[in-house]
């Protein structure tokens, strides 16, 4: 029997040493901010948006400060005014309600499946009901719900789709990579995510007029040709003049940071998905324990896993909860009422006007456990962390 598990679920892998040399030379160069380069050079956020473009297969890209900030710019340039309802899946991180509360939106909720996808039905009497016009879709952990579907109401309600990819960088869903189903999507280089550049966002699309309005939306002033992958001099023409200056711009250490780490996501997911697939296996083992299976359209970023732990009563979640903490298994339960750490529930927004009811979503988060999978565990460790879950559930059931 495994004791107690001592690694910690929020060490993150060191910065590439090479990177760190990098870091150190812009620093002497002092030239940090992304309009200051000398002559005839390019700089390190231009630079990373001509090759996250590339990698991302979109045809724009911009750099900013956080994937929050993306969410937000993404909003306003594309066209969204204030007053304008916006449909967004209940099961998501409170920089999604907060992107469209601060861009003036007004969010309408939409309920979550048991597999935590945005629920088509739900989605559709939403639309029909609010009559809203755009969808921020979250890819809430990195469940990738029924694009084909989503993708068909957006297209027949003429709903603008714009993709929260902030859990799903480098997955794909039918072979197409997440982020290139909507209008414009938006990612996360926040330590948590794909990569770690501490802070950081990136937007990217192939539509030139949204493009050049979120550059000079992420505060470009007239500088924006300096950007990489930018639609061309006459689109800026129309929309320089008409976009606010929100100030979101990205600095060329943290551009560098996310450049010298893409190169690795590859290797990287699939690092990530052999631990997922070690606590998959062992999770599902366990009696009282419920992990869906995945559709096998998606092929997701096994970050973090999540099951729900429906064979004990909610009232004895937390005592599990408990622990396994106390085992030094950090699990997040989204059926807390109160919001602590990471996690938050709609419920606990309570800036908004009027939170719905979502029973069913509700319902799912009430079980709901979460477990951060950071690279720096083994599959050993995968194994172990497993095992205690194990344990803790299963002298628990019936209780
Ligand atoms: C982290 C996250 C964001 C926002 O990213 P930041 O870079 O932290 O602003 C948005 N949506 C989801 C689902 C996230 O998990």
């Amino acid at each position: 029997m495994v004791q107690r598990f001592e690694k910690p679920f929020t060490q993150q892998e060191p910065i590439p040493e090479t990177a760190i040399e990098r870091a150190c030379e812009i620093l002497r160069s002092g030239r940090l901010h992304r309009y200051n380069v000398a002559n005839g050079e390019v700089s390190e956020a231009a630079l990373l948006e001509e090759e996250y473009a590339a990698w991302q297969g979109s045809q724009y890209c911009l750099a900013i400060t956080s994937g929050g900030q993306a969410l937000q710019i993404a909003l306003r340039a594309a066209g969204m005014t204030a007053g304008t309802k916006v449909l967004a899946n209940a099961y998501t991180l409170a920089p999604v309600p907060g992107a469209i509360h601060a861009a003036g939106g007004i969010p309408v909720l939409v309920e979550i499946d048991e597999n935590w996808h945005t629920d088509i039905d739900d989605l559709r009497a939403n639309a029909e009901a609010s009559g809203a016009r755009y969808f921020l879709l979250s890819h809430m952990r990195g469940h990738i719900a029924d694009m084909d579907a989503i993708v068909a109401i957006c297209d027949e309600l003429e709903i603008t789709l714009i993709e929260d990819c902030a859990h799903t960088m480098g997955a794909q869903w039918k072979g197409t990579r997440s982020g290139n189903f909507g209008r414009v999507a938006c990612f996360s280089t926040q330590t948590y995510k794909h990569i770690n550049s501490g802070e950081g966002g990136l937007l990217t699309t192939n539509d030139s007029e949204l493009a050049s309005r979120a550059v000079v939306i992420s505060g470009s002033y007239m500088n924006y040709a300096a950007h990489g992958a930018i639609p061309s001099e006459d689109v800026f023409q129309q929309t320089r003049l008409q976009s606010p200056n929100c100030s979101a711009r990205l600095d060329n250490l943290r551009a560098m940071l996310i450049r010298a780490q893409l190169p690795l996501l590859e290797d990287n997911v699939r690092r990530w998905n052999e631990r997922y697939s070690v606590l998959q296996s062992g999770l599902s083992s366990v009696t009282g324990l419920r992990l869906p299976d995945r559709q096998h359209h998606e092929e997701f970023v096994g970050s973090s896993i999540q099951f729900q732990a429906n064979g004990l009563g909610p009232h004895v979640i937390p005592e599990f909860v408990e622990a396994c903490a106390n085992r030094g298994v950090e699990i997040k339960w989204f059926g807390a009422d109160e919001p602590y750490g990471f996690t938050s529930r709609f419920d606990s927004w309570t800036y908004l006007d009027d939170i719905p009811q979502l029973p069913k979503t509700r319902e799912v988060l009430a079980t709901t456990c979460d477990l951060r999978i950071p690279l720096t565990f083994s599959k050993n460790d995968c194994q172990e962390i497993a095992a205690i879950i194990g344990e803790e559930c299963e002298r628990r059931i019936g209780s």
